[in-house]
């Protein structure tokens, strides 16, 4: 959903929808999930290093995981930062990474459709699987109010995956991680309460910049290209939702239209674009509009240091106030 923006490994080019998405206050009613994969305590099968080898998936579950291990595990990513996770498609390598792993950690929520038959290929019968967003209850899909004829199915049957957006799910991910990491690795169980405990702290000071700041701008409505925000939305009392369609390469009158329809009937304060998407379909947009667009982040794609998702988010933070104002 970033709009020609890479190309990814396996050299397929982007699917050519873009979602325009404001958000209005969600009811909150979420799909109950099934989380039977918690982490269950494997015959432990030490990596080269003689640590627990961890495996996860995406950059936000990479971040998290380090976060929590320090160096009292190894832990590789599958998903290199840069490449989509939505539309990832698995290598060899991934699954030589899971066929020796002790751990895998993933998001859930539908998000890593390419781990189920990764998982299978890989035969690790003593894997322990963490998925983070456990106790979690997720948003449905946002429902589109504006769309344009080349509309595209978008599946997240298991609801809006994007919880680590949230502080506070956030903070939860980082729990269900160190429980699931205690589970496979207690050997190791003082270091990560502790590193966990420092990092929690580190997310319960976002959480409070956070609200301090978007308070003051109660209901802000905002559109954004990617339908990853809604949990934020949720959290801070912004607003939402129009799903606007539009498809990559020719924009029409009438798409135009409905857009500018919408950022009218929603009083819509900011357009937000992506870190690494650079369409001039959505600066010409931003125009029609008569809109700033802005940069949220949604990371996605970024730097593997754990310290990355507060600079990352107190960016986000920084843009919205502005944009909000
Ligand atoms: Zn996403």
């Amino acid at each position: 959903m970033f709009p020609n923006r890479v190309v990814n490994k396996t050299g397929r080019q982007r699917s050519g929808i873009l979602y325009l998405v404001a958000f209005l206050l969600l009811t909150g009613a979420g799909c109950s999930q099934a989380n039977t994969n918690q982490a269950t305590n494997p015959e432990q099968s030490p990596s080269q290093t003689g640590k627990t080898k961890v495996v996860t998936t995406f950059l936000p579950m990479y971040i998290f995981t380090k976060a929590v291990t320090g160096d009292a595990a190894d832990v590789e990513i599958l998903v290199p930062p840069g490449t989509e996770v939505h539309e990832y498609q698995a290598t060899p390598n991934n699954v030589k990474a899971i066929a020796t792993a002790n751990v895998l950690v993933k998001n859930g929520l539908g998000l890593e459709q390419f781990l189920e038959n990764t998982v299978k290929n890989a035969q690790n019968p003593k894997l322990a699987q963490i998925d983070a967003s456990i106790n979690i209850k997720p948003l449905n899909e946002i429902s589109p109010v504006e769309k344009t004829a080349k509309e595209q199915e978008h599946e997240h049957a298991e609801g809006n995956p994007h919880v680590w957006l949230d502080p506070v799910l956030a903070k939860q991910q980082v729990i269900n991680i160190r429980d699931g990491l205690i589970a496979a690795d207690p050997a190791n169980k003082a270091t990560y309460e502790a590193n966990s405990a420092n990092y929690i702290k580190q997310l319960e000071t976002l959480n409070n910049e956070f609200e301090q700041t978007l308070k003051k701008t109660p209901n802000c409505t905002f559109v954004t290209f990617h339908d990853a925000y809604p949990y934020l939305a949720q959290r801070y009392k912004l607003k939402q939702l129009a799903v606007v369609e539009i498809p990559e390469d020719q924009l029409t009158p009438a798409d135009v239209q409905n857009a500018v329809n919408a950022v009218k009937k929603y009083k819509v304060k900011a357009l937000f674009s992506e870190p690494g998407v650079d369409n001039k379909l959505l600066i010409s947009l931003s125009k029609d509009l008569n809109l700033t667009l802005r940069t949220l982040d949604s990371l996605e794609t970024g730097k593997t240091d754990p310290q990355y998702y507060f600079q990352a988010m107190k960016a986000n933070l920084q843009t919205l106030e502005t944009a909000c104002k």
